[in-house]
């Protein structure tokens, strides 16, 4: 195949299979070939000294096709439901022990100001009895988007972490005004494209700072959902960083 020529041709060359065999005992290597009757095939190609003092080599090829491909299956299917394992499958976000797994691995090796944002609708129960349930999906899904694209945009972890609460983990902040920054994008962007499915929806955010107030996810965690609920208190549709 195109992609394996290169590599079958510098493997193949005298010169580097004997180089090879005098170190081991046997030299080889994989490739694809493009079989005019079956198609892509996968070969294992093995040269081994037949006579070492008259330099006699034997050259043979395997066709492994069927097992390179129940392979490829294999592990096509494993990546798969690895995905599914860490998806929402609602959100296409990260679910709560996936979102808490990455933010984990992300918090130990991480030497800058970070910030947790900690989302929840407002009044989304309300949402749900007054317009449906679906409506109330077409909200999440609203929400879930704009965080999708804002995490993108920052290289953030982002994660639905319940019902109506999702997560959001920045690192590598020069300020803690970035992540305030974010948080109100965040309610603008979802005040203006969620009055598109229903009249009026908001939600609270809460920000907690790593690691000058606290280093491991539940702190982090406690401390941003306890700032989501003073922003209720004081009456929702906004953000509170301290
Ligand atoms: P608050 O402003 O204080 O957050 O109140 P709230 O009405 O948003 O209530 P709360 O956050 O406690 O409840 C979340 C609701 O979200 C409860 C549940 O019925 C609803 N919910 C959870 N998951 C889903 C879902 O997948 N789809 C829909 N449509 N609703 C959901
Ligand atoms: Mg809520």
């Amino acid at each position: 195949t195109p992609e394996d020529r290169d590599i079958a041709i510098s493997e193949m060359l005298l010169d580097n299979v004997i180089a090879k065999l005098e170190h081991s005992n046997i030299h080889s290597f994989y490739a694809g070939v493009v079989d005019p009757v079956r198609g892509y095939t996968r070969k294992k190609v093995e040269f081994q000294y037949y006579n070492r003092e008259r330099k006699k080599i034997l050259l043979w090829r395997t066709d492994i096709s069927q097992l390179y491909h129940e392979e490829m299956e294999r592990n096509a299917k494993l990546r798969e439901a690895l995905i599914r394992a860490q998806t929402d499958s609602m959100t296409g976000l990260l679910n709560k022990q996936a979102f808490e797994e990455r933010v984990g691995d992300a918090l130990q090796t991480n030497k800058s100001l970070a910030a947790f944002l900690f989302v929840d609708l407002d009044n989304f129960k309300s949402v749900n009895d007054q317009l449906g349930h679906n409506t109330g999906d077409r909200v999440i899904l609203a929400l879930a988007a704009i965080l999708r694209k804002e995490a993108a945009d920052r290289q953030a972890i982002t994660g639905r972490l319940g019902g109506d609460e999702f997560g959001v983990f920045l690192s590598e902040l020069d300020s803690r005004e970035e992540a305030c920054q974010l948080a109100r994008a965040i309610c603008e962007d979802f005040a203006a494209q969620g009055s598109i499915i229903c009249s009026s929806v908001s939600c609270s955010i809460g920000i907690a700072f790593c690691p000058e107030e606290a280093t491991s996810y539940a702190e982090l965690a406690e401390k941003a959902d306890s700032r989501t609920y003073a922003v209720k208190a004081s009456g929702k549709n906004g953000f509170a960083s301290d």
